[in-house]
């Protein structure tokens, strides 16, 4: 389906080898739940949503999908919990929230929208972003909803190994190349806005309190509406080292560059400066659609000017 209203809208279920997906059967399962997620935000576009209410929407369908490491599907740290991180921005104002820290929330997403909109705060994290949740009447879930029985598996793995690993890291072979299962959505609405939302489990095995990229407003996600709307994934130490998403957003401000170019000078720059893995997906001003990975492979998709639907590895 193609419309003929301008926006475009990407998302992404993580970077890495992807040593978990074997076969065609999983790779099918990946695909389809992005199609289906780009679908809803294609919606969201065409009922006259805001490029923040196409993100938000996505984001949260990809937290309550158990394959990608966000929301229900999250990783486990060094304790056996779940502690994710997100947050949300918005290009029309750089407004942001952020949630660092939390358990017993089916949608952190939905909880850094509302630091954004109910707070005067940034970022809330731990107890009090917790507190700020009940404030809001946010719903807890039990801790069961997260533990599905592949998290724990890969936690025991990674204890055996005596590591701290990666989403769906394959555990036999010594990848460096690991999978690294955050999602994320980006947009840009048919009025030109433009939005970020990311959203994670975090790394497996993680310590206790370790905050990635994603919930950092600059490094794991970055929107505004003069430059281009960026959401990161992979190893969120190399990604908070280089700002990488704000660093996008001033290759493309600065030199001029279009989503493209801006994706390649920030890739290029990611590698150069720590090594960096993972991949990034951009959308620029005027609505052209980009990504680009370190990892061997990165699971998004995207709708670019209300075109056709595409997803791929
Ligand atoms: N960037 C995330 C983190 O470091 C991990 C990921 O992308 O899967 O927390």
């Amino acid at each position: 389906m193609s419309s003929q209203l301008n926006y475009s809208l990407m998302v992404h279920g993580g970077a890495g080898a992807l040593d978990n997906v074997k076969d065609d059967k999983t790779a099918m399962r990946y695909l389809e739940s992005i199609r289906t997620i780009l679908e809803h935000g294609r919606e969201v576009m065409e009922l006259g949503g805001s490029a923040l209410q196409a993100v938000e929407t996505c984001a949260s369908l990809l937290e309550d999908d158990p394959v990608f490491n966000a929301g229900c599907g999250s990783v486990l740290n060094e304790h056996g919990k779940v502690e994710m991180d997100a947050a949300i921005m918005d290009g029309r104002d750089l407004s942001a929230g952020a949630v660092a820290a939390v358990d017993n929330i089916a949608n952190p997403i939905q909880l850094a929208r509302m630091v954004m909109t109910e707070s005067e705060h940034v970022m809330l994290i731990a107890e009090g972003a917790m507190r700020f949740a009940d404030h809001c009447e946010v719903k807890r879930v039990p801790e069961d909803y997260f533990y599905t029985p592949d998290r724990i598996e890969q936690l025991k793995q990674a204890r055996r190994k005596g590591k701290i690993m990666l989403d769906h890291d394959d555990t036999e072979a010594d990848s460096e190349d690991q999978k690294y299962g955050t999602i994320g959505a980006i947009a840009m609405d048919p009025y030109g806005n433009l939005a970020a939302a990311t959203s994670t489990g975090g790394i497996v095995n993680k310590r206790l309190g370790r905050v990635g990229d994603s919930p950092i407003i600059g490094a794991g996600v970055y929107a505004d509406n003069e430059t281009c709307a960026v959401s990161a994934t992979g190893y969120g130490e190399d990604f908070m080292r280089t700002v990488i998403a704000k660093t996008i957003s001033d290759y493309i401000m600065i030199m001029g560059l279009d989503a493209e170019q801006g994706t390649q000078a920030g890739i290029e720059y990611l590698s150069r400066k720590v090594t960096g893995r993972g991949g990034v997906i951009v959308i620029d001003k005027h609505g052209n659609c980009s990504s680009g990975f370190t990892t061997k492979k990165m699971i998004h998709g995207w709708i670019q000017h209300g075109g056709e639907t595409f997803c791929r590895f």
